[in-house]
């Protein structure tokens, strides 16, 4: 099996399944010395992976263990938080088969997920500047990607499916799996849709999900829908415009340094100071020659930095602007110093998720989403082409075709970085237009 893994692994289409999307075959050909399980889900409300991690250890340690000896991996770690008792029980009474593989506990923090925070709270290892954890002989994998591998290994099931966590103003919040292409609202639909009728949906976490459209389509990266009233405090703040975002940091910004406080990236040594590029967006330029535009490129987008804020402002997202700027002009990412320590009070900086929880006036929607099984038929897909890291698939499927659960539609275009799809239902093809498959009943 492990001989061939990466092989099994394109053919089945498996994709990051955390939200990431980066072709799966293409991460786990390399050779390191420790595989590391992101079980951490320490975006709040969000309810997948510490489930599937009790529902089905068993399952996931095969996964891992194939992933652990096709990498030549001496050890594999299972990072998840002291909070998931109930994984952590299920993962324990299946660990006494696997004597290479130990579980490492972590507090409640946000964002105990990140990559590179979770190579350094499991290993001890620094991941250098704009780097990934291959770099230091890691390689880190979710957990529904592991389910991915199990389903493919041992009944050749491809990724038709996804796992999502329902909630927020919804009906009932619980956690389920759907075939890939149903769109959003059928999907809300199953938690008995949105309770209010003024209201915004996030795909993904609070904190790094992006705003979308009821009627948008659940891809391999879906990891959650939240539905929000249109006036809550954490849509109004992802939706200020990039002209306030500047206008508030020139107008408030007392250069306090909290947000560089909290950074993750900064505690792990790197390059990264958010507020002294606040200092940029404040001032549009500065006569401090230590203030290094090209630092936004060390910034992972997890938005902490606004919510240690007493002033509420986004260096985040004037990070973003910084990148987008910097990239149009061809400028690359120039940092790639491999820190030898950590900031020493790390720990205690820890920003915890609850209080995280509170700062996004989220507590009423902080609830248990129980895992459910979905028994709705469903006539109608789209299957997005581009649903991943890379190109997008190519049709191997024209109008009238039949098709069935599980048969392929999309195929890696020669020499490209992309993955294949698969039809969810059963059906005929009704439509290959507009960069998606569309498949009926
Ligand atoms: S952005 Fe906020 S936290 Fe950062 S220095 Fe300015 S006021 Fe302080
Ligand atoms: S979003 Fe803010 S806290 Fe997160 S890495 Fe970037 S600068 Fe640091």
């Amino acid at each position: 099996m492990s001989t061939n893994l990466v092989d099994i692994v394109k053919s089945a289409g498996i994709v990051g399944a955390g939200g990431a999307t980066f072709p799966t075959h293409v991460k786990i050909d390399a050779e390191v010395e420790t595989v590391i399980v992101n079980g951490a889900e320490c975006e709040p409300l969000l309810r997948v992976d510490q489930q599937l991690m009790t529902e089905r250890a068993a399952d996931l340690l095969v996964a891992l263990k194939a992933v652990m000896d096709h990498t030549k991996a001496s050890n594999g770690i299972i990072g998840l938080k002291k909070k998931y008792v109930p994984a952590i029980g299920a993962l324990r009474k299946e660990l006494v088969n696997y004597p290479t593989i130990k579980l490492s506990i972590m507090d409640n923090f946000y964002p105990a997920g990140d990559e590179q925070t979770l190579v350094y709270e499991t290993t001890g290892r620094i991941v250098p500047e704009g780097g990934i954890p291959l770099n230091v002989g890691t390689l880190v994998i979710n957990v529904e990607t592991l389910l991915n591998i199990y389903d493919m290994m041992t009944e050749e099931k491809p990724v038709i499916d996804k796992y999502i966590t329902l909630t927020g103003c919804v009906g009932r919040k619980l956690t389920t799996k759907v075939p890939l292409g149903i769109t959003v609202r059928e999907a809300l639909e199953l938690a008995g849709g949105p309770t209010i009728s003024d209201f915004v949906i996030i795909n993904g976490g609070p904190m790094m999900g992006k705003i979308v459209d009821i009627d948008s389509y659940i891809t391999k990266g879906t990891k959650g829908l939240i539905v929000l009233p249109k006036d809550h405090y954490l849509i109004l703040s992802k939706t200020r415009s990039i002209r306030e975002t500047i206008k508030m940091a020139g107008m408030a910004c007392m250069q306090c340094s909290l947000c560089t406080e909290v950074c993750p990236r900064h505690a792990l040594g790197h390059a990264l100071e958010p507020h002294k590029l606040m200092r940029i967006a404040a001032y549009g330029g500065t006569l401090d020659n230590n203030i290094d535009a090209t630092s936004a490129f060390l910034c992972c987008d997890c938005g902490l930095c606004q919510y240690a804020c007493v002033m509420d402002l986004q260096p985040w997202k004037f990070n973003e602007i910084l990148k987008k700027e910097l990239a149009g002009k061809g400028i690359k990412n120039p940092h790639h110093e491999q820190p030898t320590k950590a900031d020493p009070f790390k720990k205690d900086k820890h920003f915890d998720v609850h209080r995280l929880i509170s700062r996004l006036g989220l507590d009423e929607y902080d609830k248990p989403a129980p895992m459910e099984k979905c028994t709705k038929r469903f006539t109608k897909v789209n299957i997005q082409l581009s649903q991943h890291i890379g190109a997008p698939a190519q049709p191997v499927v024209a109008v009238g075709d039949e098709v069935t659960r599980g048969q392929m539609i999309g195929e890696i275009p020669e020499g490209k970085l992309s993955a294949r799809l698969f039809a969810s239902i059963d059906g005929k093809v009704t439509s290959v237009a507009d960069g998606k498959v569309t498949i009926e009943a």
